[in-house]
């Protein structure tokens, strides 16, 4: 694997900007990584890898571009949990961590780097010299991953009885005997507004 600078260095440039999330980000994949005995993340080690992260913030992206996992090769799950944390599998030898970002890294953040002014700067530079115990909680952990939720080939394609859209991946939901979507199943975060596609012209 490359250098803490250089994958650091990588992963602003695909997040867009360097900040404290990247320096977590990349500290905490690099630590768990070492930790389940991956070595080439992105290499010889990549069918191996399984994430689930449980933020969308910025380290999340670090975590991405450290580990070469993704939402479309699903082998980067997002757990809507809104704590900076995230386990990283083995699906070779199972052995798993969960890495969990400690609150009090903020404080103690202020010991280091006194001479930076700005707060988030000296954050930033204090995450990259902490100790990883400051930084971090580590976990060994089982994870059940279920073969719905693995990459490889969609295990079942359905249609749902209301709307006709296809659902992969067992994400279907029965309800009184039919095949529903999750929206039709009453998950449904939109809602149709019925006005003319503006880009097709009105056939006279
Ligand atoms: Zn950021
Ligand atoms: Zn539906």
């Amino acid at each position: 694997m490359e250098s803490f600078e250089q994958l650091l260095a990588e992963s602003a440039r695909i997040h867009g900007h360097i900040c404290a999330g990247q320096v977590i980000g990349v500290r905490m994949t690099m630590a768990a990584l070492e930790r389940i005995g991956i070595a080439d993340p992105k290499g010889a080690d990549r069918k191996k890898l399984y994430v689930l992260v449980e933020i969308d913030r910025c380290a999340t992206d670090a975590i991405q571009s450290v580990t070469g996992c993704s939402l479309g090769k699903r082998s980067l799950r997002w757990l809507d949990f809104g704590v900076m944390a995230a386990t990283f599998v083995n699906l070779d030898s199972r052995r798993a961590v969960r890495a969990v970002a400690r609150e009090e890294a903020r404080a103690l953040a202020e010991s280091y780097c006194p001479d930076v002014a700005d707060k988030y700067q000296r954050q930033l530079q204090a995450y990259k010299v902490m100790p990883l115990d400051e930084l971090f909680t580590f976990q060994e952990v089982e994870v059940e991953i279920p073969a719905c939720a693995l990459p490889g080939r969609p295990l079942r394609r359905v249609q749902c009885d209301r709307c006709g859209d296809w659902v992969q991946d067992c994400r279907e939901q029965e309800h009184n005997g039919r095949t529903l979507c999750r929206a039709c199943a009453g998950e449904r975060y939109y809602r149709v507004i019925d006005r003319p596609d503006p880009l097709v012209a009105p056939s006279s």
